[in-house]
């Protein structure tokens, strides 16, 4: 099994150490056909976008697009999760410039209400953490439900949930879940127990470094030993 698109890499402007030139580079030096730049949200405290930045991000896409045209080129957002109400930081005027959307829950974003940051809190906290499982889930279930998100990352990082119910919605609403290199979710028992499910899966890197670009190995051997064919997931061959 072997990756051949990357739909989830970060760059300077969010938390990322490289420019999106540099992802491009490693992407078409690995030979992939497909590299999609996904920086987080802008509602995320520490390492959002600015929101005034997402022209500047299209143009450089398009620039790019130009100047690399043996590779596809996109434009996407991580966006955060950031309520059990469906809220994500996607509003129209970033509709309008991401090629896709991805979604995940990140502690350090921004919550519309206490709740959400009584959330926050008691998921950092271990013996608190079982105690939220049931607001887990419903944050990402609602945020399929109410927005079209391409791929859910890592479903289950930095929050419990039930995943068979997160794989139900993301069933529903053709949202494809993401086996993470960078985190340890979906885990080998979480793609076990929703592989009987008509959904997909990607891979992802979540790069952070031009150079860890591809390195998709440990989310590549979970998959392998959960039994998942590579039809099942959308950027291997
Ligand atoms: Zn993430
Ligand atoms: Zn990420």
């Amino acid at each position: 099994m072997k990756c051949i698109a990357e739909y989830h890499t970060h760059t300077k402007y969010s938390d990322g150490k490289s420019t999106m030139e540099e992802n491009v580079i490693s992407a078409r030096k690995i030979g992939l056909k497909k590299i999609g730049i996904s920086d987080h949200g802008y509602m995320h405290k520490g390492f959002g976008v600015k929101y005034k930045d997402y022209p500047k991000m299209k143009a450089e896409v398009e620039m790019l697009r130009e100047k690399y045209q043996d590779i596809k080129i996109f434009l996407g957002v991580e966006a955060n999760i950031l309520d059990d109400k469906g809220n994500i930081d996607v509003d129209d005027y970033v509709r309008n410039y991401v090629d896709y959307v991805m979604a995940g829950y990140h502690f350090g974003s921004m919550p519309p209400n206490m709740r959400g940051l009584t959330n926050h809190i008691r998921n950092f906290i271990k013996p608190l953490k079982s105690k939220e499982i049931d607001y887990n889930t419903r944050a990402l279930v609602n945020a399929m439900r109410d927005n079209q998100i391409f791929i859910l990352t890592h479903p289950g990082d930095k929050g419990d949930v039930y995943i068979e119910e997160v794989a139900k919605m993301a069933e529903k609403t053709k949202t494809v879940m993401e086996i993470s290199a960078h985190h340890e979710y979906l885990s080998k028992e979480q793609i076990l127990k929703i592989k009987h499910l008509d959904i997909k899966f990607s891979i992802g890197s979540d790069a952070h470094h031009h150079t860890h670009i591809g390195m998709t190995e440990k989310a590549i051997k979970r998959a392998v030993s959960a039994g998942l064919a590579s039809s099942r997931i959308i950027n291997v061959i």
